[in-house]
């Protein structure tokens, strides 16, 4: 078997999805620069996501993670290389272009819910819709909020506001939110960060059920056990990615 990390990662995903590729990055790098100092975070990064897909990323801090992260959700752009969101090549757009993108095809899910403690469950989900390019009705707006609230099983709180909601509540309000203008793509940061072992147990099991839906997830954890509920790990070292621990070996010496 000729080991490359390309045939590593088509192999393993043809087992458990479909072939549309959702997210695909090519020789990804991020560069930091400060006066004194320059931070190599990502080199090399190859990374293809299909539909379906559920990818967790995991690694020692300072690994490059969260850069890598905001990076697939054009929080941030690479220094080099290329990096395509359903076929559309997201390297040089304008930080309008960008942001457009950003809202119709990702939805983000941090460790801190972000929920506006003013609105409503129903209001803080209905959000990205009302600044939908898409523009929907009302009644459009509604059947779609309420369909993602039962998906979280939150359907019985619309009325609450968030500080009314514990912590695991929020977070899957937090989920409902970023499904609801139906992305490419579920963006996940630590999404148990702040949550007891029960609470994020359940979240993890929403994502679960989401993922077993057909909805594509790429999560960043450091927790083993929550990496191991993705179809897919993988780790990061230095910001590179390492595929097993042969074409780890390979790829170190390479770089
Ligand atoms: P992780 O999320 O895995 O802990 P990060 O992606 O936050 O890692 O960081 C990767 C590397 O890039 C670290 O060495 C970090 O110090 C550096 N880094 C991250 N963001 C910046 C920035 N805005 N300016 C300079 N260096 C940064
Ligand atoms: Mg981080």
């Amino acid at each position: 078997m000729t080991n490359t990390a390309n045939n590593t990662e088509s192999s393993t995903a043809s087992n458990t999805v479909k072939n549309t590729i959702k997210i695909q990055m090519k020789n990804i790098a991020k560069v930091f620069e400060t006066e004194e100092l320059e931070t190599h975070a990502l080199q090399d990064i190859d990374l293809t996501i299909y539909a379906g897909d559920y990818v967790s990323i995991s690694g020692p801090s300072g690994c490059g993670k969260s850069t890598l992260l905001s990076i697939l959700g054009l929080l941030d752009m690479p220094t080099d290389g290329e990096y395509f969101i359903e076929g559309i090549n997201v390297t040089s757009l304008s930080l309008d272009e960008a942001a457009e993108i950003r809202n119709s095809k990702i939805g983000f899910i941090f460790q801190s819910f972000n929920l506006i403690d003013e609105l409503s469950v129903f209001d803080n989900v209905a959000l990205p819709l009302r600044y939908s390019s898409k523009k929907p009705n009302d009644a459009q707006i509604t059947k779609r909020v309420n369909e993602c609230l039962e998906m979280v099983g939150m359907s019985h709180r619309t009325s609450h506001k968030p500080n009314q909601l514990s912590g695991g509540q929020q977070q899957r309000i937090a989920i409902a939110r970023a499904l609801v203008a139906d992305p490419a793509i579920l963006l996940v940061d630590e999404p148990t960060g702040n949550l007891d072992s029960k609470s994020g147990d359940m979240v993890m099991e929403v994502l679960e059920e989401l993922n077993n839906k057909g909805t594509t997830i790429c999560m960043v954890t450091h927790d083993p056990r929550y990496a191991d509920m993705a179809k897919r790990q993988l780790k990061l070292l230095d910001g590179a990615i390492l595929q097993s621990p042969k074409v780890t070996g390979n790829a170190r010496a390479a770089v």
